[in-house]
């Protein structure tokens, strides 16, 4: 089963951002406990948080939490200031971890879409070394999510059915681009692209899978964590996993199963 961490940002001393009673810290439990209550009643996946409640954590011990849990992806969730609006995303500027543009485009332009009917503004795909990005050991995405000092935003933060929205989109986001599998789904055919011992193994994979236009997820599994499998797709169509397999194979990949 997927694995993934979601991070509130800032907590107990660090309010984070603050306008008159709006404070970051609470905006970010609020919506990181949605976004859990979504996903773990839609998807098969494991959440984990790095705080549930309104305590300190230094950066240096979310990302030990992120990486303690062997983790597939992490989600970090802020809100902006600077009297601006919308919503943007970051990922990672490293190259190893290359594949987080991926997954942050279709993570991203979900969000945006299922946000429509709000018509919050789109400040786009951004990437930058943040400390979390910079240093967990698995891809993640961070979310700035519009201005606490923008009054019309304040109104948006401050209603419970559009917190719910977002932090809902955001989870359909993570879940449709990782490949979550739906807890309402019978019998699920996955594709194992093949397995390895380093991540960077996988990852090469991946980009091979990419070139051929197949999208993949790497998952830490295994009792010890150190096996990284690349997932190319999950299937309830048996004849659909079996024409991606062939697919995966023509490509050279013989060890590729359905598992
Ligand atoms: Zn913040």
């Amino acid at each position: 089963m997927m694995k993934m961490v979601i991070d509130p940002g800032h907590g107990g001393e660090d309010p984070g951002v603050v306008a008159g009673q709006l404070r970051e810290k609470d905006l970010t439990l609020q919506l990181a406990l949605r976004m859990r209550g979504y996903l773990t009643s839609r998807y098969r996946v494991h959440v984990y948080m790095t705080r549930t409640t309104d305590r300190t954590l230094r950066l240096r011990e979310r990302v030990s939490l992120i990486n303690h849990h062997y983790a597939d992806f992490f989600c970090s969730l802020h809100i902006n200031s600077g009297k601006g609006h919308g919503l943007e995303s970051y990922v990672s500027k490293s190259s190893s971890l290359d594949q987080s543009i991926e997954v942050q485009h279709r993570i991203h332009t979900k969000v945006i879409s299922l946000l429509a009917p709000y018509k919050i503004m789109d400040r786009g795909m951004k990437q930058a070394d943040m400390y979390l990005l910079h240093y967990a050991m698995v891809p993640g995405i961070h979310f700035e999510c519009l201005f606490i000092d923008t009054v019309d935003e304040q109104r948006y933060l401050q209603n419970h059915s559009f917190m719910t929205k977002l932090g809902n989109a955001m989870g359909e986001g993570i879940a449709k681009a990782l490949q979550f599998i739906p807890r309402r789904a019978g019998i699920v055919y996955r594709i194992i692209a093949g397995s390895f011992n380093q991540r960077e193994q996988a990852v090469a994979l991946q980009k091979y899978l990419r070139l051929g236009g197949i999208d993949s997820m790497i998952m830490n599994v295994g009792a010890s964590h150190q096996c990284y499998q690349v997932q190319a797709g999950a299937f309830q169509v048996r004849s659909n996993a079996e024409a991606r397999l062939q697919d995966i194979k023509d490509m050279g990949f013989l060890d590729a199963y359905i598992g």
